[in-house]
């Protein structure tokens, strides 16, 4: 392997490319259970179950066999014009059966920015159909991590992922995000910043207009984008009572929180969350295979069915909707997580791993923790009483997500945050492993 190869020819996603062409690539070879090798052999704990979504590590024997029975048996078809095989059934059935209530049919995609895309053209579709072709905007949050495609890039609210793509497109409205150690004023308890949150969330509604408002998308727990922000309590239920009030649908995003990452088969679970629909990836597949969902409930399905007798064909699918090959990983880890009762398992792994991340608030450098089940963040602060950051160019995070490497474990620096998301198949020891490397790792920066 020569990385000059890679240098020359390979354009990374969220890479400085500029400083790609000095430093070069960490090539990873080969994985093992939570383990990954680089090429040279040097073995790391991957602490993010690579981007969030390697949930059942990297040497599942059961993925490659289905993977391969169904290449040998049926490689590829599709499920357009009334076509389905055996896999793309197995799979929608199975989705739904585990699936929040009343989400009871599912459209497949590769990636979750694809579902949340089709999230959003079928919050259009579902308001065209009812006749409300005002009813269009969505809102989502400054924060928020949905994906990268022109639909689903515009619904993220990071700034820097806007910046120069000419994001976000029209109809798309950002609500703040509600963090209480970026944004509680001081002394502010949890419980009055929620109320401050839900009456600027209101007055956001009443600005824009409730009858041009189509839908809310949220994660149940902000992942990658605001770096593991759990709603403050009563949130979810105070924006829930509010949408309703207006026929404003909610999206969950469950691409990271699904399938049991915090102790519970959905991040919904936790929130009293019940979405019209539901976008999920990564560990649908325990991320073997590229493949999505976008769930709905019966009354957006039955909007679309109005639509197919007013218009004909539900025009809207991509190619690989259902590969076979990525149905079929799909169904083998969904029984996989069920025979093995993985959601079980991450519950009883979860006092460990949120004890070793409390334990790190202690750290000089430490301003906040915040996890659930195996997700998990610490806020790295300049000053721990004013919860100031490091400042911008500090480099604080990366450089603790590069010193975490040299001791063996792989975390993700999301600005003055480090997030940790290990496979789910973690044991206590390995859960050691991952924070005794993190301390070491906040310890150099000291
Ligand atoms: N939604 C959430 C919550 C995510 O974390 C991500 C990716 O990290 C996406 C959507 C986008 O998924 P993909 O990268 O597969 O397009």
């Amino acid at each position: 392997i020569d990385p000059a190869k890679d240098v020359a020819h390979l354009i990374h996603p969220y890479t400085n490319l500029d400083a790609h062409a000095s430093r070069g690539p960490v090539v990873i070879e080969r994985g093992e259970g939570a383990y990954v090798f680089d090429s040279n052999g040097k073995r790391y704990l991957e602490g993010m179950s690579a981007l969030w979504c390697a949930s059942l590590g990297f040497s599942e024997r059961r993925l490659v066999d289905a993977a391969t029975r169904q290449l040998a048996t049926l490689p590829y078809y599709h499920v357009f014009n009334h076509r389905s095989h055996p896999a793309a059934i197995q799979l929608a059935s199975r989705l739904t059966a585990i699936a929040p209530e009343g989400l009871n049919h599912v459209l497949f995609a590769n990636s979750g920015s694809e579902a949340n895309d089709t999230a959003i053209k079928l919050a259009w579709y579902y308001n065209n159909a009812l006749g409300r072709p005002k009813k269009k905007k969505i809102i989502s949050r400054w924060g928020a991590y949905h994906g990268v495609t022109i639909g689903a890039g515009s619904l993220t609210g990071v700034p820097a992922m806007h910046a120069d793509f000419d994001l976000p497109i029209a109809n798309v409205v950002h609500a703040e995000m509600p963090s209480w150690y970026h944004g509680a004023r001081k002394g502010e308890s949890r419980e009055a910043f929620a109320a401050r949150m839900l009456s600027s969330f209101e007055a956001l509604v009443e600005r824009e207009g409730p009858e041009t408002i189509a839908a809310f998308i949220a994660e149940p727990v902000n992942g990658s984008g605001g770096g593991v922000i759990l709603p403050p309590p009563g949130y979810f239920e105070g924006i829930q009572r509010l949408l309703r009030k207006h026929d404003i649908l909610l999206i969950a995003d469950e691409v990271i929180t699904g399938f049991g990452r915090t102790g519970r088969m959905w991040g919904c679970d936790h929130f009293g969350i019940r979405p019209d629909m539901m976008t999920v990836a990564k560990a649908l597949s325990s991320a073997y295979m590229p493949i999505s969902g976008t769930l709905v409930s019966d009354a957006i399905h039955d909007a679309m069915k109005a639509e197919s007798r007013k218009i004909g064909a539900f025009a809207h699918g991509v190619t690989y909707s259902a590969h076979p090959v990525c149905a079929a990983v799909a169904n083998e880890t969904l029984k996989i997580y069920e025979e093995r009762d993985i959601v079980g398992h991450v519950a009883r792994m979860s006092p460990r791993f949120a004890e070793r991340l409390a334990a790190l608030r202690e750290h000089p450098l430490v301003g906040e923790t915040r996890g659930i089940g195996l997700l998990g963040a610490v806020e790295i602060a300049r000053d721990k009483a004013e919860r100031k950051p490091f400042d911008a160019a500090s480099g604080v995070g990366p450089y603790i997500q590069a010193r975490a490497m040299e001791h063996g474990v792989i975390v993700r620096a999301i600005r003055d945050c480090v997030a940790v998301c290990p496979p789910l198949i973690v044991d206590e020891a390995q859960i050691d492993e991952l924070f005794d490397g993190l301390r070491s790792a906040l310890d150099d920066a000291r």
